[in-house]
């Protein structure tokens, strides 16, 4: 019997990353989720994944906190022995003007979103030198290709994640790893049920598909760059987003 694939999602334990890890387990991928807080229905999901045939690793981890990378991707590996496919999904908003915003708030997202990444991309990368194959799929966002009014510490955490994936892409490619970036518009998720129906109606108006996406549709295109179909496929950003940004 063939050797199942492991997929790593960062955050998987709501919104996109959920549904992220759940079209890989349908795909016959063993899943490690990660997720940070208290609140999280461990046993639930665990059980969700068991139905759909696959194992389940929950692991819980501040991504921004370098120790607690280090033993999540140890858990992951002592559990399954490789990591295939990584997903650095985890990330936060705190919005407001520029005029408004904390350093403290700035700081916070750069650190989960950014810096995150970059931790654990770093850990999960050594096992896949190893292995020299691998494929990373960051979650950027149109705000960090376009910048958004309100969100500057969130847009800047986006950009530097095309940036750092693209890096990555070109250090990593004679090993055979893929880095690739999608980049989602709006997403139904608890990310973006904070706004205001009147704001949602707005952002629905200029957007050319007339409606936001859902978390399956940004699932299906990360589980693509994550499989043999996009093998040729590298350092790119898919814009997800019903035709907002072209
Ligand atoms: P969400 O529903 O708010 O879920 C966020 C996930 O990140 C949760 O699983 C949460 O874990 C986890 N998380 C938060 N801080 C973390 C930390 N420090 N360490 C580890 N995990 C952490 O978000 P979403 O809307 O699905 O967004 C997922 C990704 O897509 C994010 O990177 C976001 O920026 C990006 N994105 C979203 C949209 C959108 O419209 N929704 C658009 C563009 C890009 P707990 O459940 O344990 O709290």
């Amino acid at each position: 019997m063939e050797e199942r694939k492991v997929v790593l999602v960062t955050g998987g334990s709501r919104g996109i990353g959920k549904e992220v890890a759940k079209v890989y387990a349908e795909n016959g991928y063993d899943v490690a989720i990660n997720y940070v807080s208290d609140k999280t229905d461990v046993e639930g999901i665990e059980k969700e994944f068991k139905d759909l045939g696959v194992k389940c690793l929950m692991v819980k981890a501040d991504v921004s906190n370098g120790e607690d990378v280090e033993k999540m991707v140890e858990e992951v590996i002592s559990e399954f022995g490789k990591i295939d496919v990584l997903v650095n999904n985890a990330g936060i908003t705190k919005d407001t003007l520029l005029m408004r915003m904390s350093e403290e708030d700035f700081d916070k997202v750069i650190e989960i979103n950014l810096k995150g990444t970059y931790l654990v991309t770093k850990q999960v990368t050594k096992y896949m030198m190893k292995k020299r194959q691998g494929s990373i799929i960051n979650l950027a966002s149109v705000v960090g290709v376009v910048g958004n009014a309100g969100q500057c510490n969130y847009s800047a955490s986006k950009a530097g994640i095309i940036g750092f994936t693209k890096s990555v892409a070109k250090e990593l490619a004679s090993r055979n790893i893929r880095a690739n970036a999608v980049a989602p518009g709006f997403i139904e998720t608890d990310m973006t049920n904070v706004l205001k129906d009147e704001v949602k109606e707005s952002i629905n108006a200029q957007i050319p598909l007339k409606r936001m996406g859902n978390a399956r549709e940004v699932a299906e295109v990360i589980y693509f760059l994550g499989s043999e179909k996009s093998s040729y496929i590298t350092g790119q950003v898919i814009n997800i987003d019903g035709g907002m940004v072209m």
